[in-house]
């Protein structure tokens, strides 16, 4: 039988960014955007706070844009602070290329195996969804789903009794499969 196990973001990840009022490379944004317009129109950017000091930094969302090109949906997203909007933004590599960040997703998500039944056959078939792009090495998924140690999964590896597509000890994103035998 084929378990499925989901990587569940729990929170929004830290912004990794220089700040220039401190030392501190982190930032952190609740989903608060703040929405300029001017005659037709919009600079929208979503905030962030330095994790040290607190100063707040401005990751461009959308520039100098005609508002009617912008959606009513989307707008009111906006003005309500939608965190799941920020979430999706964080998530856009065009977002995040236009503002050079890259994302911090330490204790920001959790796996979700439904429960401790799939440990109980000779031969585990599971099938791993990423709910967010969170970039996690399979060696340390299969470990913590299975309850074993990352040395353990490793031995399995090399004897031939984990077997997957992906290459487990590099970092993934997207859904994947293994199979353990015991
Ligand atoms: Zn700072």
């Amino acid at each position: 039988m084929l378990d499925n196990w989901v990587v569940m973001p729990t929170c929004l990840p830290l912004v990794l960014r220089r700040c220039h009022a401190c030392a501190s490379d982190r930032f952190r944004t609740g989903g608060k955007f703040r929405v300029n317009a001017h005659h037709k129109r919009i600079d929208v950017w979503l905030l962030a706070l330095c994790t040290a000091c607190g100063d707040t930094t401005k990751l461009t969302v959308l520039e100098r844009t005609n508002v009617r090109s912008v959606q009513p949906e989307l707008l009111d997203r906006l003005h309500d602070n939608d965190p799941a909007l920020a979430s999706e933004l964080l998530q856009d590599p065009v977002v995040r290329r236009r503002n050079r960040i890259a994302l911090d997703w330490d204790n920001a998500w959790r796996l979700d195996t439904g429960g401790p039944d799939h440990l109980d056959g000779d031969v585990i078939d599971v099938s791993v969804r990423f709910a967010a792009r969170i970039p996690v090495r399979p060696v340390r998924l299969i470990a913590e789903g299975c309850g074993l140690s990352r040395a353990e999964v490793e031995r399995l590896l090399t004897e031939g009794k984990l077997v997957s597509a992906v290459r487990p000890g590099a970092k993934v994103s997207s859904d994947f499969t293994f199979m353990l035998k015991r």
